[in-house]
């Protein structure tokens, strides 16, 4: 873990026979990305030990979320340190690393698609909706919320077939109509995988409808392909009309990305960074807070700098969500708690990000701080979101390897949840109750 700001590239060395244009390529960087394990093996069999790669193999098969990796992030990642390594943790499962899920854990934890009143669309809160405009990314995150959808199908999660460009008509009809909409999420799935063309049809049908005044497009590809920025001058030129554009009809348009440590923040993306920040686009980071990768608040407190170093206002760091197969990543919610009371005060207030739980089922972002009650014991912590449903509470389940062998056994009854609940003194609301 360092102090400084950026680190250099330390193990370009697995492609010293590549020039630096071609590194710099993001053409080249996806052409030579890794999909597969055979890949891996050649790339990687005189780097690490046979079991570590074994492991890696195992942790493939057991894993919900398909894997991609390109040069840059391999790059990123300092072999002689594999287990150790955050930027390896986030995107290669190791089968030694996984743990036994939550029972309550789900595939569509956010529930989703039970909110999507057409395919490719959430609407949740009252005036802004996600639009989930594709299903693939540069990388695959192996904690992906949307795993039920993103990257290829796995022997562990077959995917939803919820995003695609015939879906757009209907999602377009449908914020035509509901004039409460002010505010379009653009996410997926990566923006950095649509073609030009179709950024342009997208967000000018969106700036189109007067109702709505702001989107913001959510791309990964900053922190993990920055040559996408820098190298693909046909896809920045249409970033650039449309946040012109949306600027023009007093609109707002901006940039949503996806960093969680500060290793990430090297000069390739400082090197994108300018050329967003001198046409004036705005881009916030949204980090997950995950185990071994960033759950310490030197590690946090590094990152919140170095984004702020190259104009990335961090916007939210989130509770890992309750997603099938992501057990070892989860925290207890008092981590999240601790950690945000270490982190604000270091940098400036507005580039201290706000710590969220999304509320599992559907309540949205909430603030780690303001859960209605939180017995961490049993690990069960119950947010009340008003604006979604007055009527509710939301559940977040600490993992079970935060609690004794009481709690954990009682975790794994038939029923579980009511039963702690009721034990514990916390009734369900009545429109729960009647559920
Ligand atoms: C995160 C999210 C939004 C945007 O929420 P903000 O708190 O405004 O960033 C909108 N809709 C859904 C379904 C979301 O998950
Ligand atoms: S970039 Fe976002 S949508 Fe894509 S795999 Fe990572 S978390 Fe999931």
């Amino acid at each position: 873990m360092s102090e400084i700001a950026y680190l250099p590239i330390k193990s370009r060395s697995l492609y010293q026979n590549v020039s630096d244009e071609d590194f710099g390529n993001h053409f080249w960087q996806d052409k030579n990305s890794v999909v597969r394990i055979q890949q891996l093996e050649a790339l990687l069999k005189d780097v690490i030990s046979p079991e570590a790669l074994e492991d890696m193999r195992g942790g493939i098969t057991k894993s919900g979320m398909s894997i991609r990796l390109n040069p840059y992030v391999l790059s990123l990642i300092d072999w002689r340190n594999v287990y150790g390594d955050p930027v390896r943790r986030q995107f290669l499962p190791m089968a030694s690393e996984l743990e036994d899920d939550h029972p309550y854990l789900a595939v569509d934890s956010l529930g989703e698609q039970h909110t999507s009143p057409v395919p490719g669309l959430v609407h949740r809160y009252p005036d802004k909706v996600l639009f989930l405009v594709t299903s693939v990314c540069p990388v695959y995150c192996q904690y992906c919320t949307r795993s039920y959808a993103v990257g290829q199908d796995t022997a562990v999660v077959q995917k939803a077939n919820v995003t695609s460009a015939q879906n757009w008509t209907a999602a377009f009809e449908y914020i035509r109509a509901n004039a409460q909409i002010e505010d379009v999420v653009v996410s997926g799935g990566d923006i950095s995988r649509l073609k030009p063309a179709n950024i342009r049809l997208l967000v000018n049908t969106l700036l189109d409808i007067p109702h709505i005044k702001r989107i913001r497009l959510a791309t990964k590809a900053i922190s993990v392909l920055p040559q996408k920025v820098t190298s693909d001058t046909e896809w920045f030129a249409a970033i650039v009309e449309v946040v012109k554009r949306g600027r023009e009809m007093f609109k707002d348009v901006c940039v949503h990305t996806h960093f969680n440590h500060p290793n990430e923040v090297t000069p390739a993306v400082e090197a994108a960074m300018r050329k967003l920040h001198a046409e004036g686009i705005y881009v916030r980071n949204q980090a997950v807070l995950l185990r071994g990768v960033n759950d310490d608040s030197r590690t946090l407190i590094a990152l919140v700098k170095a984004l702020g170093r190259v104009n990335i206002h961090p916007y939210y760091v989130y509770l890992c969500d309750m997603v099938t197969a992501t057990e070892h990543f989860r925290l207890p919610l008092a981590t999240a708690q601790r950690l945000e009371k270490e982190v604000r005060g270091a940098t400036a207030g507005f580039n201290t990000p706000l710590f969220v739980c999304d509320a599992p089922g559907g309540g949205g972002k909430r603030d780690v701080h303001s859960a209605e009650f939180y017995d961490d014991s049993y690990g069960i912590s119950g947010f009340r979101s008003p604006s979604v449903d007055p009527n509710r509470i939301y559940h977040y389940f600490d993992p079970i390897r935060a609690l004794d062998t009481v709690a954990q056994e009682a975790w794994r009854m038939p029923g579980a949840k009511e039963r702690i609940l009721a034990n514990l003194g916390f009734a369900p609301m009545a429109a729960e109750a009647a559920e």
